[in-house]
């Protein structure tokens, strides 16, 4: 059997539409027809600078055009992380102030917090209900004079759940108005309709290579006039917020992937709401009892999912073994042997925590390739069981 990547959440595949549409700007064919290409410093004030800097700009257009943002709000950044850090550190970073924040944050966003509070700040954590929702209700005992900062995520890494982000950040602003608010959207972006002024957050993050773009690029939203302190110095580039010389190739690349993305939204889900459901309905009858981790309206790509008696750990070397790919959690905290502060959050039984599962789907993927993985993941199951009696 062929391996079946069902770890989409943690990165996917580049398309080959996008790895065309980088190609012009990565050199690659300079030395043979150098005029045709566009490999240069979007900074540079020559005909090899223009080509790159239009190419830029261009992708900076679309990106906005996609994410109902203007073009002058969009800063391209290494990735999420670098995105999250720029932002939390560059709203919050000075002076001793008091933050809101939900307990289900990618670590990219939970450990600049945990920084920011060892610099002084205040932290306050929202509840978060059994389905992995964080409560809108819950803000506002924490509202207080010295608010700075308030982030929620939009969709879950590892539940796929959806957030309240809107009605937060309607919350927020009526309480102090003063408050910034940031949206980690890393799992929304290219799944389902963002909407950046809409959603009336101040900044906001996405990376290109949760939705088939390159890996090493993301961006920041920032809002017209949202004051942001950089956290790198060095160069002019980008408004002098996130200096550095533009990777033009990966910008475009971006920018192309989004595009499909949001062009096939609605046929990508429906086809991945098929593959969970089938994947669902197969454990049920096979491996149970299982326990689906996340709120019935959980986006689709995500399946988070509880096998009592089994270890995730031995599962996932297991699955790994029997050619499934898959996570116990996000990518970035396995490796730990921590339980998922999001399933924490949530308060499951210990046997739920330690035996959760996350298997994230692509569009891409047939129906039949799920019928296997549903098959190896409950003989993987059974014999986890079966070892542990
Ligand atoms: N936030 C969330 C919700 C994520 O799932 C991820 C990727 N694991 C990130 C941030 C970090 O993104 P990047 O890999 O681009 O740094």
């Amino acid at each position: 059997m062929a391996a079946i990547y069902l770890d989409h959440n943690s990165t996917t595949p580049m398309l080959p539409e996008v790895v065309e549409a980088m190609r012009p700007y990565q050199g690659a064919q300079a030395a043979q027809a150098a005029q045709a290409d566009a490999f240069g410093n979007p900074a540079s004030a020559h005909q090899f600078g223009r080509r790159a800097r239009q190419a830029l700009e261009a992708a900076r257009e679309r990106v906005a055009e996609l994410l109902d943002a203007h073009p002058d709000e969009v800063l391209f950044t290494s990735g999420a992380t670098e995105a999250n850090n720029l932002a939390l550190f560059g709203l919050a970073g000075v002076g001793p102030v008091a933050i809101i924040a939900s307990p289900i944050e990618h670590p990219s966003v939970a450990e600049p917090l945990q920084e920011l509070k060892r610099r002084g700040a205040e932290l306050h954590f929202l509840p978060v209900d059994a389905s992995g929702k964080v409560l809108s209700a819950g803000l506002k005992p924490l509202l207080c004079e010295q608010l700075g900062l308030v982030t929620c995520m939009l969709v879950n890494n590892e539940t796929g759940a959806v957030q309240p982000v809107s009605q937060l950040c309607a919350l927020a602003q009526s309480g102090s108005g003063l408050a910034a608010f940031h949206c980690d959207a890393v799992q929304a972006v290219g799944k389902m309709p963002v909407r950046f002024r809409q959603l009336g957050v101040s900044t906001l993050s996405l990376s290109a290579h949760k939705f088939g773009g390159p890996r090493g690029l993301g961006a920041l939203l920032v809002r017209r006039n949202q004051r942001l302190q950089p956290i790198f110095h060095g160069g002019h580039q980008q408004k002098g917020l996130r200096p550095g010389t533009e990777p033009v190739d990966l910008a475009v690349g971006l920018s192309k992937a989004l595009d499909l993305a949001v062009q096939s939204m609605v046929s990508r889900a429906a086809h991945v709401s098929l593959l969970r459901e089938s994947l669902v309905v197969h454990l049920k009858a096979t491996a149970s009892p299982v326990v689906i981790n996340g709120p019935a309206d959980a986006l689709p790509y995500t399946l988070n999912m509880s096998f009592p008696g089994c270890q995730a750990d031995a599962l996932l070397m297991k699955l790994d073994l029997g050619g499934v790919a898959c996570s116990t959690g996000s990518a970035c905290s396995s490796g730990s042997l921590l339980p998922s502060p999001t399933l924490r959050a949530m308060s499951c039984r210990e046997e739920v925590l330690t035996s959760a599962m996350r298997f994230s789907f692509s569009w891409m993927q047939s129906e039949g390739e799920i019928l296997d993985a549903a098959h190896q993941i409950s003989q993987a199951v059974s014999q986890c069981r079966t070892a542990a009696e």
